[in-house]
């Protein structure tokens, strides 16, 4: 495939399908667009103001002495740029997203209106805390209802994603070795093989060296390498697993696994970014658990991605939670609830501080409203239906694909491609399903199970929504079988053909640069 200086597809696909090629580059209602620089040139201006008369400049020596090279739009010019762009983007909003391990769920509604009530959306962090009670309490009100779901005594309520509650416990774990004196000894992380890669990246982050356990035939956690592991324990810090696991399996030695690190002198952190499986039906904390991120924004409904920020609030064990990191809300003996700010006092041993503020005051509204709306059955139901879900999506699809282990799964149903005739690939399947307008499935992913096609559709998706769906994929696979060489040019429908993905990642093209006219002109 050639591609334009900017890296993107010239050329048509080799296979087209004629009938739909057309001269505006549109496809039916959905309309071709060009990059902003493209359609507008720094000449052009959307406002027509006057000069300020009268009006000194304070700018002093900063004034600007060049074009900032902008291009200009008019309103309904940049109106229709972004409509046009936004209709080539998926969304949970327009179809089911059976990204894996990502838990892609509908946001209610409810959640939106109550986090833009103003005396939530309008404070600022710097208030005094005497104007913003009700946000303090409703943070403190949230941390005690998570606190409940897992069965731990403490939680970090600042950390701004899931990697970013790895890191919070990840820190905990190291000032708990430096407070007891094997920071500089004590530096082998154990991670399981199908751990998701933030994972060894925290550990990395924090100093830590990473030691890989395998995973055993039937996806969990091989015991004996694990054990082998632990021969030699005076250097273990901790082990960093998934529960429910990368494969979509409930790690079912896993309380075995927390004695076998405890004895070890380690801690136990467990990732709970798929904690949508378990939620109401089993409590971390009753799984020796020292130090868990919760994902706001996957099991409790909050937007992720460009709808809005992540939150990864981290559940520590007793042994942690001295360690946590400040800010955090506390209420006092008359009520008052007050932010500990310092390392001293209450939080004399923390490592100390994360994020500017407090965290995601949005996504806190909207977690606890998605808790409340819920109540404590429906939380339980939350879990259930997730599983259900995925096996009823295993259960359909695995007479044409390859489940990647035998038995029921939890919230992700997982398959290799051994199904495949010779010169298929599971990216193959992947770009087809954009042609039947989905997102792709996680590919490739966990990296134990070849050629990996991890499917969640979560708990929110209907019977009907699954059907469409698995009818879709049913008919793709059964193509890939059959070895139909055409699934290597999908998509067709796309707006962007097959791209070079990897030079896109090894060389991605991020600055525009106008077309050389000269060489153009050559051509
Ligand atoms: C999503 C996810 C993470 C990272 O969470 P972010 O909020 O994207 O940083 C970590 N581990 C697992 C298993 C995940 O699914």
């Amino acid at each position: 495939m050639t591609m334009n200086t900017q890296g993107r597809p010239t050329a048509p696909a080799s296979v087209s399908i004629s009938a739909i090629d057309t001269v505006s580059g549109s496809r039916g209602l959905l309309q071709h667009e060009d990059l902003l620089f493209e359609i507008g040139t720094p000449e052009t201006t959307g406002v027509d103001l006057p000069k300020p008369k009268g009006v000194k400049s304070r700018l002093g020596g900063v004034v600007r002495k060049a074009e900032t090279g902008l291009a200009g739009l008019s309103e309904p010019q940049a109106v229709r740029h972004y409509i046009r762009l936004s209709q080539k983007n998926y969304a949970i909003d327009l179809g089911l997203f059976p990204l894996g391990s990502c838990t892609m769920k509908h946001n209610p509604r409810l959640n939106e209106k109550m986090a833009r009530l103003p005396g939530f959306a309008d404070i600022h962090p710097l208030q005094p805390q005497a104007t913003v009670q009700g946000a303090l309490e409703l943070i403190d009100e949230l941390a005690t209802w998570l606190k409940t779901l897992t069965g731990m005594p403490f939680v970090a309520m600042s950390p701004k994603a899931g990697a970013h509650g790895e890191l919070c416990g990840m820190l905990a774990i190291r000032q708990a070795l430096i407070a007891r004196g094997e920071g500089g000894t004590r530096k082998r992380v154990l991670v399981p093989e199908s751990a998701h890669g933030t994972n060894p990246a925290t550990a990395v982050q924090c100093g830590f060296i990473v030691d890989e356990i395998k995973a055993n035939a039937r996806g969990r956690v091989d015991m004996d390498d694990l054990k082998s592991k632990l021969v030699r324990s005076d250097d273990i810090a901790g082990i960093m697993l998934t529960n429910p696991n990368t494969c979509g399996l409930f790690e079912t030695d896993i309380k075995a696994i927390a004695d076998l690190i405890h004895a070890a002198g380690g801690y136990f952190y467990c990732d709970g970014a798929n904690f949508n499986a378990i939620v109401g039906r089993v409590r971390p904390g009753d799984l020796g658990v020292d130090a868990m991120h919760i994902n706001l924004h996957k099991t409790f409904s909050t937007p992720h991605g460009g709808g809005g920020p992540g939150s990864g609030p981290t559940v520590l064990s007793e042994a942690l939670a001295p360690y946590a990191p400040v800010p955090f809300v506390i209420r006092d003996e008359d009520g008052f609830y007050r932010l500990v700010e310092q390392t001293e006092g209450a939080a004399k041993d923390s490592f100390g501080r994360m994020v500017a503020f407090h965290g995601q005051m949005g996504m806190f509204v909207r977690a606890l409203t998605y808790m409340l709306s819920h109540g404590a059955d429906g939380l339980k139901q939350v879990a259930e239906d997730a599983v259900l879900n995925a096996n009823y999506v295993q259960a359909r699809l695995k007479h044409v694909m390859t489940p990647a282990f035998e038995g029921f799964c939890m919230h992700e149903a997982l398959f290799s491609d051994a199904f495949t005739a010779d010169g298929i690939e599971t990216i193959d399947i992947a770009k087809a399903l954009i042609d039947e307008g989905y997102h792709p499935m996680t590919m490739y992913f966990p990296l134990v199970v070849h050629g990996a096609m991890l499917i969640e559709p979560t708990e929110t998706e209907s019977k009907a929504e699954l059907d469409r769906f698995c009818d879709a994929l049913e008919s793709i696979a059964r193509r890939a079988a059959q070895g139909d060489e055409t699934l290597k040019g999908a998509p067709y429908l796309a707006p962007a053909k097959r791209l070079d993905e990897t030079r896109a990642a090894r060389k991605p093209v991020l600055k525009w640069t106008a077309p050389d006219t000269a060489r153009v002109a050559a051509e």
